[in-house]
Order: C-alpha cells, then sequence, then structure tokens
C-alpha cells in the first residue's frame, strides 16, 4: 500500500507540475511578505470575527499543529497531490483553518478538478479568506491565507467553474473538517453576533469523534449502464469505502438526471468509487466492474438505451489508464466476450465528477429493486487473476 500510494504520488506531482496547478514541492520555507491586496474587515458579514491574530497568538496555535500543518500552513509548503486526506472527502460540512479554526470553505462549493488537491469555487466568506501575489517558484500566482491567522491555505486561480470562475486550491492539511452542524462553538470561532449560528451549537465531543483521520484512498469512476446497480454492487466491495452515482464526461456544469436522459448533455451515468488500495486493487475493481456490465454493447446496457449507459473507465492517474488497457487486452486475448469487441472507453485526463441527485444514491439497498446481474466480488476475489464473463 506504502508504495503504490508513493508511485502515485510521484506521478501526481509530475502531473501538477507539468500543468502548474499548485505549488509545486517546497525546497525550503519561502515566508510571504506582501501586504493583503484587500482590506480585513473585523467582523465579516456571516458574523466572524477576523481581527488579525498577533503574531504571539499565532504562535501559540501553530505549535500544536502537527508537523506536516505546520509546514503547509506556517512555512507556505504543499502537500503531494492525491494524497491529502480531505481531496474526497464527499460529506456535507464546513472546513475550517486548522490553525485558528476561522470557517473557510463549505462543502457547498466544493468540486473534483482533478488536480489532486481539494478545490473549491468560492470561501464560504469573502473576509475570510485573504489573497496575495505569489512570485515563488518561477510563476506569479495568487496564494491564499486565512485572514483571521495568516495561516497558508495554498492558491486561487481562474480557471474554476460556473458561478466564479475560480478554483481555490486546497492544502488538506491547512483545514479541518466538520460535519454540518458539528462546528464547534471555542472561543476563536465565537460569534457573538448570532449570525453564523447555523453550524455553531454542536458540541467539541462530536466534531472530535467525526475529525477525519488520515488514511490512503484512491479513487476510480466507472460507468456501465444504469448507476443504481453499478452503485450497489460496488458498494458491498471488500475494500471500498464508498460509492456514489453521478456524472461524467459531459458538455453542461450540474447536470441534472432529467437533462442527462434527455442524452443533450453528453454526460454518463457513473459510479465514484473511493477505496482503500491495501484491501483492494484497482484491477480488481476493474475485475469486478467488466463481470457487472456488458462492455461489448455501445451506448446501451439491455433495455437502457443512450449515451449516458455508455461503458466508461475514467481514469485518475496514468496507472490507471495502462492497468485498464492492459485488462481490455487480457479479456479480449481471452476471448471473454467472444468475438465481439470490447467498446469500453478508456479517458484519460481532468473531468468533474458530479454526483446525482440523493434520491439515486443508494437506490438499490433502499429500494430493493436489482440489476446488474450478481454479486462479483466471491469470483473476483477467489480467482483473482482470471476474468470472467459479463452477465447482465
Ligand atoms: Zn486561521
Amino acid at each position: 500500500m506504502r508504495i503504490a500510494s508513493a508511485i502515485l504520488c510521484s506521478i501526481a506531482a509530475l502531473a501538477c507540475a507539468a500543468a502548474s496547478a499548485c505549488t509545486p514541492p517546497e525546497p525550503g520555507s519561502t515566508p510571504m511578505t506582501a501586504k493583503p491586496t484587500k482590506p480585513t474587515p473585523a467582523r465579516s458579514q456571516s458574523g466572524y470575527d477576523v481581527t488579525p491574530l498577533s503574531r504571539e497568538k499565532v504562535k501559540e496555535l501553530a505549535s500544536k499543529l502537527d508537523p506536516e500543518a505546520y509546514r503547509v500552513t506556517q512555512n507556505a509548503g504543499t502537500e503531494p497531490a492525491f494524497c491529502g486526506n480531505l481531496l474526497d472527502n464527499k460529506k456535507q460540512g464546513t472546513y475550517a483553518c486548522v490553525v485558528c479554526g476561522l470557517p473557510l470553505f463549505s462543502s457547498e462549493h466544493k468540486f473534483n478538478s482533478g488536480t489532486g488537491w481539494p478545490s473549491f469555487y468560492a470561501p464560504v466568506d469573502p473576509a475570510h479568506v485573504s489573497e496575495k501575489s505569489d512570485t515563488s517558484h518561477g510563476m506569479v500566482r495568487d496564494e491564499i491565507n486565512c485572514a483571521r491567522c495568516g495561516a497558508h491555505l495554498g492558491h486561487v486561480f481562474d480557471d474554476g467553474p460556473r458561478p466564479t470562475g475560480l478554483r481555490y486550491c486546497l492544502n488538506s492539511a491547512s483545514l479541518r473538517f466538520y460535519d454540518k452542524g458539528a462546528l464547534p462553538a471555542d472561543a476563536l470561532t465565537k460569534d457573538p453576533t448570532g449570525l453564523a449560528r447555523g453550524e455553531a451549537a454542536a458540541t467539541t465531543a462530536d466534531s472530535k469523534k467525526d475529525a477525519p483521520m488520515p488514511e490512503t484512498t484512491m479513487t476510480a469512476y466507472f460507468a456501465g449502464g444504469c448507476f443504481w446497480g453499478v452503485e450497489h454492487w460496488f458498494s458491498v466491495c471488500p475494500g471500498v469505502k464508498d460509492a456514489v452515482s453521478g456524472y461524467m464526461g459531459g458538455k453542461t456544469d450540474s447536470p441534472t438526471y432529467r437533462q442527462v436522459c434527455e442524452h443533450g448533455t453528453g454526460h454518463a451515468e457513473v459510479v465514484k468509487v473511493v477505496f482503500d488500495p491495501s484491501k483492494v486493487s484497482f484491477k480488481q475493481l476493474l475485475q469486478g466492474f467488466f463481470m457487472i456490465h456488458d462492455p461489448t454493447q455501445l451506448n446501451r446496457q439491455g433495455p437502457d438505451v443512450g449515451d449516458q449507459y455508455r461503458s466508461a473507465v475514467f481514469c485518475t492517474s496514468a496507472e490507471q489508464a495502462k492497468a485498464t488497457r492492459d485488462y481490455i487486452a487480457e479479456l479480449t486475448a481471452a476471448k471473454a466476450f467472444g468475438n465481439k469487441p470490447i467498446v469500453t472507453q478508456v479517458v484519460e485526463g481532468t473531468t468533474t465528477f458530479w454526483p446525482a441527485e440523493d434520491y439515486h444514491q443508494d437506490y438499490v439497498d433502499r429500494t430493493g429493486r436489482a440489476c446488474h446481474g450478481s454479486n462479483p466480488w466471491p469470483a473476483v476475489f477467489g480467482t483473482a487473476a482470471k476474468p470472467a464473463a459479463a452477465g447482465h
């Protein structure tokens, strides 16, 4: 697991440097001296005290940080791409400054940028995040900082999605996530005006219990017809932490099920699979995927006809793309589907995953309606190397 994730990190870091997305790894600390470009009000619109903290107070708070959070927030460090623990977090809630607790970003504005860093198209309150020009590493970029304690957070770019067109590129280590309703009402985040009361009432005990633990997970995206059944089978796969139905590969942002079904947007029904690579490999996920759908059917699965039912793997790395092509070649050579060619698309490059409406999630579990054949995992884990034929 360590080796696999280390490889992924280096590949991702290379890809990132090429695209000049986030900051490349730091050679050393580069303290910023430029002044914030916009004035900071003492109290933000959402009711938080954003008076800049004294140097002594920041020092005291920073002394409690773990080494990685300290390196990122105090020395403008950057974590390796795809390695932060909040990249794939899709829970509803608030991302607060790891140093001073000021709420900075919301799950409402989070999107999958494909860069390997948690990305948001807006801060939770514009007064909570300050910007300044950063000319390190031979680039001119806008560094973003916590407006209250000055913690380095990441950078903001103008290639984000609508409605802002901005991409706030964050280090997970600079953030602490609180589930919706679990933002602690500690002294520093206290909201005397009551304006931001929505999330301020929960107990610290709860937030501690729910605080994310660092862990190594990877993400894969599979399109194999109606996402209800695909999601169901991936959700019961050992080592899969989360399976989410959604849309990918189309032309429009935030597509609805109705738009996708009218075939105007070009999206495929996709299942996002978050998995622990120490328990299930990407290859094993591929094996299950090719068992629960028929990859020889073009733009349909059985009675479901249309390009949203196309067979595709949206790869998050060059490694995944190679593994997918290799496995398709293996299945083809073994005539797993007779002489019919496998038409599965292997998609590389950035494409945003749009989670589907709530009523599509866990559909098979909630309704008992089954599709997509039978449980592939006993065969995958029992005879892992042997390709098996599909059945719909
Ligand atoms: Zn802060």
